[in-house]
């Protein structure tokens, strides 16, 4: 038995610490430890690993991190939970360490080893955000080892799709560039408390090493150039990125085509053109 075993349940500390939940900080808790410890999985074995949670609130997937033997460090914007978690952090001691803090402004390079493995059920407000920073860390390979993240099924769709579909785009190119993205776990929304309008799905990432050559803000630029006018033709969506009408030409690829049909390869071998 260990001492995580004793805790009350949480509704109990969300009633006790007044923890109801705000729609403005993007709050739905998760309280069904079995579930909890599932996702806990999803970066495989963490005992021992550091690992970086936003959002913690009540702490249950937080619980679940401790569970597993992971070494903690969370960001929690939200006063209110901040006792909770002290207790939590006192039955673990020199595990688990709480910032009161907004993530966005949280410098992760400062404050994390490299290796930390990123596991979150992320503030659907500010999750997108806070993923981009993450796939668009440099230097390359990132301070994070792996990437966890609860989204709403939609945005996690757009993050694993492949071209030609409706959900690929910026997000799916900027995920899978030098990294590998996957779904790992779908959730209905009756599984959060208060149960979201739609249903949720855990990404996991790993990075891989970088293509050769190939600058991180060139491919941003393009991407969001190609993406912003998704419905037209390339030789207009990037006509206001110098070089790059020359470049799609140089990788042979039909400017007339749009952007949802080109592969990760190939806006990468444009990226390339672009950032010697
Ligand atoms: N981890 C808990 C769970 O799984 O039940 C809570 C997840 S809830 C979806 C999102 C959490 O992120 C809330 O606790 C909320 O207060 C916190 N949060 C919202 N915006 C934040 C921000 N900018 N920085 C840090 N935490 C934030």
């Amino acid at each position: 038995m260990s001492v995580f075993d004793g805790l009350p349940p949480l509704r109990e500390v969300i009633a006790r610490y007044d923890i109801g939940a705000k729609k403005s900080l993007g709050q739905n808790f998760l309280l069904d430890g079995n579930l909890l410890d599932r996702i806990a999985r999803v970066p495989g074995k963490l005992d021992g690993q550091s690992v970086y949670e936003v959002g913690p609130g009540p702490g249950g997937l937080t619980r679940a991190l401790l569970r597993a033997g992971a070494v903690v460090t969370a960001v929690e914007r939200d006063d209110r939970a901040l006792p909770a978690l002290a207790e939590l952090s006192a039955l673990a001691p020199g595990r688990l360490t709480v910032h009161g803090d907004d993530a966005l402004a949280f410098d992760e390079a400062a404050h994390l080893p490299p290796g930390t493995h990123v596991v979150a059920n992320l503030p659907y407000n500010v999750g997108t955000a806070l993923f981009v920073r993450w796939l668009t860390a440099e230097p390359w390979q990132p301070w994070w080892a792996s990437l966890s993240c609860m989204f709403q099924k939609e945005v996690a769709q757009r993050i694993v799709a492949a071209p030609g579909s409706d959900a690929y785009g910026r997000l799916s190119v900027l995920a899978q560039w030098r990294a590998r993205p996957r779904i790992a776990l779908e959730l209905p929304p009756r599984a959060f408390t208060p149960a979201p309008k739609v249903s949720s799905a855990v990404v996991h990432v790993v990075p891989l090493p970088a293509p050769d050559g190939v600058r991180g803000p060139v491919l941003e630029a393009l991407t969001a150039a190609a993406f912003g006018q998704r419905r037209k033709m390339l030789r207009a969506s990037v006509r206001g990125m110098a070089g790059a009408i020359e470049a799609l030409a140089e990788c042979g690829i039909d400017s007339a085509r749009r952007a949802e049909t080109l592969s990760v390869a190939e806006f990468v071998a444009v990226a390339r053109v672009l950032s010697q």
